[in-house]
């Protein structure tokens, strides 16, 4: 990538996407890799673009009333809010932090992050764009394939390979604190006040995927149900000691706490049998994928 082509996005956002920035940020889509998002971190992130002339750009826009306000101000606020809030928790935590595993996950990288082979829809999507376009939305990185390692306790040390493997504007520096802190919990809460966890139910309103999928999102126990709700629960139940004091975790450990003890046994009953399950998933997968996945 050159200069040239780094404005050439830049014009290409802010003319044809910024306008829808603000109202689809949290979406996540079965088939569109990019909606409305920049794709802008490769080239600031390698001194392509300044983040503060992509800052300047558009608040211009906004300015010429090329754009709403939710969509100017969501964007500044991801850069100069998080992008810039990560970069500081990195260079004043490390060398430390990185070694930081506060809910002392263990699991290793589930084998289909890399082939995509899982009949989970959501997974396999996101999995599926990352593969073919080094990219996916920050929605999918914290709430899909993040969420789901941390439910499963993936190490911190896993998770980051990957993500510093797989996407074309990872830098450590803006990785870890996202990946260690936001989406693992592993700082203890150092940089967010609460786990980002999230049953199915989020992933469902936030998507269309659990339509395409073979589990019943609605279900928590079962055949049929839908791993990440069971994964849930069992998260919240794994950590109770730690997590049951957080006022924002409150509410939650009510309702877990009101369900019957049955209900609740066999919630991680079924959670204890996925998570067998997934460590013994063979390394290449079992479908078509793997076909793929051999080839490359
Ligand atoms: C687990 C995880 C790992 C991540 N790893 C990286 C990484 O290696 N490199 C990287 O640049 N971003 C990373 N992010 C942040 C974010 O996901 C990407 O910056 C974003 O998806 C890049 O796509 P975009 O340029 O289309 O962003 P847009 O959605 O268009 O957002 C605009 C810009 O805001 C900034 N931004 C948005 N969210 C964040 C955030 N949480 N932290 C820092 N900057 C942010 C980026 O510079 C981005 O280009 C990670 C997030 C998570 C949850």
């Amino acid at each position: 990538m050159t200069r040239r082509q780094a404005l050439g996005d830049l014009r290409h956002f802010i003319a044809h996407a910024l306008v829808d920035f603000g109202t689809y940020q949290d979406a996540i889509s079965d088939r569109e890799p990019l909606l409305y998002h920049s794709r802008l971190a490769a080239a600031m992130n390698i001194g392509l673009l300044s983040p503060q002339e992509v800052c300047e750009a558009v608040e211009t826009a906004w300015q010429a009333g090329r754009a709403p306000i939710n969509a100017a101000e969501g964007f500044i606020r991801q850069i100069l809010g998080w992008r810039e809030y990560v970069r500081g928790i990195y260079w004043q935590r490390m060398p430390g932090y990185k070694q930081e595993n506060r809910l002392n996950a263990r699991r290793g990288l589930p084998a289909f992050y890399w082939h995509g082979d899982t009949d989970l829809r959501c997974l396999q999507r996101a999995i599926e764009m990352t593969r073919d376009n080094a990219y996916a939305h920050h929605i999918q990185r914290l709430m899909v394939t993040g969420n789901f390692a941390l439910l499963c306790g993936v190490s911190p040390a896993a998770l980051c390979d990957w993500y510093l493997a797989v996407y074309a504007d990872a830098f450590e520096w803006v990785e870890l604190p996202n990946t260690l802190g936001m989406t693992l919990y592993a700082d203890g809460g150092y940089l967010g006040s609460k786990p980002y966890c999230a049953s199915g139910k989020y992933i469902d309103r936030m998507s269309d995927h659990c339509r395409h999928c073979r589990y019943d999102v609605k279900q928590v126990t079962g055949d049929d149900a839908c791993p990440f709700n069971s994964l849930y629960w069992h998260f919240l139940e794994r950590h109770r000691e730690r997590l049951k004091g957080n006022q924002r975790m409150k509410l939650i450990y009510g309702s877990w706490d009101k369900m019957a003890q049955s209900r609740r046994e066999a919630i991680l009953t079924q959670a204890n049998a996925f998570l067998d399950r997934l460590d013994t998933e063979p390394p290449y997968g079992r479908g078509e994928h793997a076909e793929g996945y051999r080839r490359h």
